[in-house]
């Protein structure tokens, strides 16, 4: 099965390159989640999302500091560096190597065969781990 790789949906570089500035669709090499909803600068910062808005209610409405964007960047060069884009969307090649397919909206697992599935990226995030060596996604401890 062959399938043509196409430029990132988000910033538009090409298979292969790194994300331009601030693209949504880039994922953290330390927790493999996309930008948007990672929260490794916090983490290594030692601010707990939880009391942000109460413990740095500047930076919970502003956003990370430059200073705290130096302290992940710092981060992610020791564990190998940025993750560049694949020219495919970042989790799909996991999903179609372990089976998890959904169909929606609403979405549903299903199985490969179904008409019209799509990789299931929500599955992927509930039932695997992020390997920063491997840098990709990992099946968590088989269930028993
Ligand atoms: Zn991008
Ligand atoms: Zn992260």
């Amino acid at each position: 099965m062959s399938e043509e790789l196409h430029d990132c949906g988000g910033c538009g570089v090409k298979p292969g390159e790194f994300h331009a500035d601030g693209c949504d669709v880039e994922c953290c090499a330390r927790c493999g989640r996309q930008q948007v909803i990672d929260n490794c600068v916090y983490e290594l910062n030692g601010i707990s999302m939880l009391f942000m808005e109460s413990t740095h209610p500047e930076i919970y409405t502003g956003g990370p500091t430059a200073v705290m964007f130096e302290v992940y960047d710092a981060e992610i060069e020791k564990i190998g560096g940025r993750l560049p884009w694949t020219g495919l969307w970042p989790g799909v090649v996991e999903c179609r190597e372990y089976d998890f397919w959904c169909v929606g909206p609403p979405w549903v697992s299903c199985s490969k065969d179904t008409p019209e599935a799509t990789e299931d990226l929500n599955r992927l995030y509930r039932e695997t781990r992020w390997d920063r060596e491997k840098r990709r996604h990992v099946l968590r401890t088989s269930r028993t």
